[in-house]
């Protein structure tokens, strides 16, 4: 049975000193939370100082990421130490990128865009919030995702690019979007081999860059990479 998502949560891997922060890797997150006596790496994913995605724990499977509520939450860490430096250009960016591609995929966008105070994308300390209303069981000290990481500004940006996203001229069905990419794929390994001339690749070039396509291989990426 799939795990119903209801809330996307931002960390800091809180590694750093004197003032400097820590470019850490999945890796060795997964071997500091090994030591800890769990499974493997708790969060989903970890996102570097350029902005590069690794993965962490299956989503299918319970993460370890905020006591009392992981078995509705998706969670998201950023290398460094958010109470040292913010987060880099990049690791926003790339964050807000796929903070949005998991609400899609969650189906949690509309929630999100409804309900500004509904904390749909949270970071670790604002359990602290959740409480408060009830809705969550044990609360933190911690200051993650890091006192330099405002929260408030974040869901902002997320607001914004979604508001500003074109709406789909197609259905999402992930399958399909799958179906795509990989025929994609081999149309492009088979017209090499048939070595076609220089403008029938451009008019699949074409293809390929239309909106559609583009944002059907983008979101299926970002959810199955
Ligand atoms: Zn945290």
């Amino acid at each position: 049975m799939a795990r119903k998502i209801e809330r996307i949560v931002w960390h800091t891997a809180a590694h750093g000193r004197d003032g400097q922060a820590f470019d850490t890797t999945a890796a060795q997150m997964d071997q500091w939370h090994r030591e800890r006596g769990w499974s493997e790496i708790g969060y989903n994913v970890v996102i570097r100082f350029d902005g590069t995605i690794e993965k962490g724990r299956d989503p299918r499977k319970i993460p370890a990421g905020v006591a009392g509520i992981n078995e509705t939450t998706y969670h998201l860490c950023f290398s460094g130490h958010g109470d040292i430096a913010p987060l880099t250009p990049q690791q926003l960016q790339s964050g807000v990128q796929h903070t949005i591609a998991m609400l899609q995929k969650y189906g949690l966008t509309e929630r999100f865009l409804n309900e500004p105070e509904g904390l749909i994308v949270m970071g670790h300390r604002e359990v602290n919030e959740l409480v408060k209303r009830g809705l969550a069981p044990t609360p933190t000290l911690k200051t993650c995702p890091g006192k330099l990481v405002d929260m408030n500004q974040i869901r902002l940006l997320i607001r914004q690019r979604l508001i500003s996203m074109p709406a789909a001229t197609y259905t999402y069905d992930s399958h399909a979007a799958g179906e795509l990419f990989e025929g994609l794929r081999q149309v492009y390994s088979a017209a090499a081999r048939l070595k076609l001339p220089e403008e029938t690749l451009a008019a699949l070039n074409q293809f390929r860059k239309q909106p559609e396509v583009d944002a059907l291989i983008d979101r299926w990426l970002q959810e199955n990479r």
